[in-house]
């Protein structure tokens, strides 16, 4: 692609750089963007900063929060001893909307890959475990999606766990294998949390 000024060209290129849009897309933006009232585009630049400078993590969960503690760690009708697992705040979105849980999650940021190059220790697993081991965690749900990272990070939580008296269950596979979280309807991904299984049953031994 041929610009006929260096900063379209910028703008186009790290438009580009997000997932999913390429360089035609990421100009039709852009110039979209440039026919805009300028203060429109101050506001998402400004948006943007202030996000990426004053975005905090829950230091219990992990969840993006604007404090320390997020909304549902520090909301003390919720159950700290029943933590759902999850890959990001999507999910945890998802499983909010439904209505159906009351405990806790714990964040883990990913599933990991090897064929991505992202390891345990790419994710939150250590303070998961920290927090089975201090005790105060009866149950552990694993909501990730059943992907083969999915299930691939769960085997790895489960297998951290051994000697720790901590519950494992996963979500019932209403959810097609494959499918995201996020995707599944409220009803569907409800019940699934609910009718929650022992983990051993889900793999055969
Ligand atoms: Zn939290």
């Amino acid at each position: 692609m041929e610009f006929s000024s260096k900063l379209l060209e910028n703008a186009v290129y790290e438009v580009s750089q997000l997932p999913g849009i390429g360089k035609r897309t990421a100009l039709r933006l852009v110039l979209h963007l440039l026919k805009q009232p300028k203060e429109q585009t101050t506001r998402l630049a400004g948006a943007l900063v202030s996000l990426k400078d004053q975005i905090k993590f829950c230091k219990n969960c992990h969840n993006i929060s604007d404090v320390a503690l997020c909304e549902i760690c520090a909301n003390p009708k919720r159950d700290e001893t029943t933590v759902c697992v999850v890959e990001d705040i999507r999910d945890v979105m998802a499983i909010e909307n439904t209505d159906q849980f009351k405990g806790h999650y714990h964040v883990l940021g990913g599933k990991i890959s090897p064929m991505e190059g992202i390891g345990p220790h790419d994710l939150t697993v250590g303070t998961l475990i920290h927090k089975v081991k201090e005790g105060q965690v009866k149950e552990l749900i694993f909501a990730l999606s059943s992907t083969m990272e999915g299930d691939t990070t769960n085997f790895y939580i489960y297998k951290q766990l051994e000697g720790l008296s901590v519950k494992t269950s996963t979500i019932a596979r209403g959810i097609a294998v494959g499918d995201e979280l996020e995707y599944a309807d409220e009803v569907t991904l409800g019940r699934s949390i609910l009718n929650r299984i022992p983990f051993e049953n889900s793999f055969k031994k």
